[in-house]
């Protein structure tokens, strides 16, 4: 029997030749892979200024510290996303502050985040969901009017655009990563991109110790650079990236649309939005509520088709939550435990051949016959 992983890095001999030349080098740190990752990736999401760093954490660390980000303010999150979103203002020490999901898009809900807004609110972190935008235009209009800043999460959509402006341009910072799942890929990786040159000079200093020389530290940094080796591999996969998003929506859409014709007793095909270019990071489906989720996803890897199940339950009733906080499970977030654990991903990478994506459809429509 065949095995398709619902998810894998899309790498060949032209990134082990770029490394190679970097490792031969001996030039490992600071050096013009990095700027010239930077400059591209810059270009490619159409904002003037990037910082390169070895996460998506480390972007989100670094984007919350250059906003001065801190003890007393308060961060608007989303409860369905990676945890790194809401330890990232805990590590600044701020107040996470969790404003429910739509149930179309599953970012987070514009309306619930202008009703949790207090004096306190410093920032809001959309996370742009599985490829898919949040409602970017409603987001920017509440946090302009209560002057607060918008740090995109896009690590889950490279390319994703809303309204014909590419994710990560439209707030005041985005967050990106390069995680090994991700739409491109230097092992990790992450960068920060705005239109804002100094936060972005600031992050540069940030992300290095703090350091403006060898022996001036002005503020509380990290070491969160990205190696020449981890950039000069993004380079390359930067060139492709349009090729794989172009294959990511191709095998969705195909698997999505012709599931859409059968029978949909036991699942749900997420709305899309005609001003959305979603990038399909995941090519998602509901289960029903009466189905159970996690009996489909055995059904389907016993055929071979590897699937993922997240977010499992809302961030405000992890552990480590109840830690800071007992009175976090406790808030109501109806759509997101409505959701939670409901959603899975399908196989939807780039290197799927149509007789998998044939496959796919076949097994999934047939899995309860
Ligand atoms: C992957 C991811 C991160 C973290 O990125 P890393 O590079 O793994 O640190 C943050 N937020 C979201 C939404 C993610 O999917």
């Amino acid at each position: 029997m065949q095995f398709i992983k619902v998810s894998l890095p899309v790498v060949g001999e032209e990134e082990v030749s770029a490394v190679r030349d970097v490792i031969l080098s001996g030039k490992y740190i600071s050096g013009e892979k990095v700027m010239q990752f930077e400059q591209k990736f810059s270009e490619y999401i159409n904002v003037k200024f990037s910082a390169a760093v070895n996460s998506g954490t480390a972007a989100l660390h670094v984007a919350l510290a250059c906003l001065d980000v801190g003890q007393g303010d308060e961060v608007i999150v989303p409860p369905m996303t990676f945890m790194s979103t809401i330890t990232a203002v805990l590590h600044q020490n701020a107040t996470p502050i969790f404003a429910d999901i739509d149930k179309d898009s599953f970012c987070i809900c514009p309306d619930d985040f202008e009703r949790k807004i207090t004096e306190k609110t410093k920032a809001v972190i959309p996370v742009h969901l599985y490829g898919n935008s949040a409602q970017m235009d409603k987001i920017m209009e509440i946090a302009n009017k209560h002057g607060i800043y918008v740090v995109e999460d896009c690590a889950q959509a490279h390319g994703t655009e809303y309204k014909e402006k590419k994710v990560g341009s439209i707030g005041h910072i985005g967050t990106f990563s390069f995680f090994a799942t991700k739409h491109i890929t230097t092992g990790e990786g992450g960068i920060i991109t705005s239109n804002n040159e100094e936060w972005i000079d600031k992050a540069k200093i940030i992300r290095s110790h703090g350091m403006i020389n060898r022996d001036e530290h002005v503020y509380l940094g990290y070491n969160y650079r990205m190696t020449e080796i981890a950039a000069a591999m993004g380079l390359v996969q930067l060139k492709k990236i349009d090729d794989f998003n172009h294959k990511r929506i191709n095998n969705s859409l195909c698997i999505l649309n012709s599931l859409k014709e059968s029978d949909q007793s036991w699942f749900i095909i997420p709305k899309l939005n005609q001003y959305i270019k979603h990038t399909f990071f995941w090519c998602p489906l509901i289960i029903k509520n009466n189905i159970d989720t996690t009996l489909v996803v055995k059904k389907l890897l016993q055929k071979g088709i590897e699937t993922r199940q997240r977010y499992q339950k809302p961030l405000n009733t992890q552990k480590i939550l109840e830690k800071v906080n007992p009175d976090y499970k406790h808030i109501m977030l109806s759509n997101a435990e409505f959701f939670a654990g409901k959603i899975i991903g399908l196989p939807n990478h780039p290197k799927l051949t149509d007789d998998n994506i044939e496959y796919i459809i076949e097994s999934v429509k047939n899995l309860f016959n």
